[in-house]
């Protein structure tokens, strides 16, 4: 009979965070199957085959290292630092996934803590304790389970994940949040919601949604299988870019009402004329609310 393959060894380590990407990753509908695959050697949460001391002592490796939150240089864990725990086990991994944002930019932490950086990148530009390293970068916060899960299932399958500059896979990455979104028609016709949480009305004007400038497949990738933010009535706040977390996140700064920022690739002058010209039709189908009351 032949014998079946080694599963990989997954160590799961955390720098600053508030385990959400942990917990989000609880979440993927087939968590079970992705976890066959692999055997975990620590994870906070989840059955791990070691402690987290017996992990600290570096007398083993990983080949898939996934790190959560953000990197500063103080941290210890167990009698290690964090810094040197990183580099043993990255060393000798053939993967490096950095969860969420914080471990891929800095992410929330970045503000509070200027000597705070992801894992291979500060905000865009490279740097951290793994900047040298082959690092896949999976921001978001929380990263989606979906992709995470994606992610690591290439890797099973020793697949080929190709990134974009940012170091993100190209496959999750490359469209846009807008893309996908349900209120797309409204955004064609430039009728707003007026209000936080209205399930009709594009959020892009009045509610600060970074769908047309934030690169993420939410809505082509539904969360939990069902739903967005942009379908419940949350704006995007571009929570998988390297300058997240802007300040103001609910709002779209403008310029004698024109938004400092229009969707990428499309030229100020463009979306102003095709601003313009949407505006100067009357939609009737759109002035009245389809399916709420006022
Ligand atoms: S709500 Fe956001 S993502 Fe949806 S259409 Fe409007 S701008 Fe685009």
């Amino acid at each position: 009979m032949p014998s079946r393959p080694r599963k990989l060894r997954l160590l799961w380590l955390q720098g600053v965070t508030c385990n959400g990407n942990s917990h989000a990753f609880l979440n993927l509908p087939w968590l079970d199957a992705l976890l066959e695959r692999f055997d975990i050697m620590y994870h906070p949460l989840l059955p791990s085959l070691y402690s987290l001391e017996a992990v600290a002592a570096c007398d083993m490796t990983c080949d898939v290292l996934v790190f959560e939150g953000a990197f500063a240089p103080g941290l210890r864990r167990g009698e290690k630092g964090l810094g040197a725990l990183l580099e043993h086990y990255a060393q000798q991994a053939s993967y490096v996934v950095a969860a969420g944002s914080c471990a891929s930019f800095g992410g929330m932490f970045k503000d509070a803590m200027p000597e705070g950086s992801g894992l291979a990148f500060v905000h865009d530009k490279p740097g951290g304790p793994l900047a040298r390293q082959g690092v896949i970068n999976l921001s978001g916060c929380p990263v989606h389970p979906e992709w995470l899960g994606y992610a690591l299932m290439m890797i099973a399958d020793n697949e080929t994940i190709a990134l974009d500059a940012l170091h993100r896979p190209k496959a999750l990455y490359s469209h846009l949040a807008h893309d996908g979104c349900l209120r797309n028609e409204y955004f064609e016709w430039k009728v707003d919601a007026k209000q936080f949480g209205q399930k009709e009305g594009c959020l892009f004007y009045e509610q600060g949604c970074r769908g047309p400038l934030t690169h993420a497949s939410c809505n082509r990738t539904l969360w939990n299988e069902v739903s967005s933010k942009m379908r419940v009535g949350t704006p995007c706040f571009g929570c998988t870019e390297p300058d997240f977390p802007r300040r103001n996140l609910f709002e779209t700064k403008t310029n004698m009402s024109i938004p400092e920022e229009v969707p990428i690739g499309v030229t100020k002058r463009s979306y102003l004329t095709l601003t313009g010209i949407a505006k100067s039709f009357r939609v009737q189908r759109l002035e009245s609310r389809l399916i709420e009351d006022e």
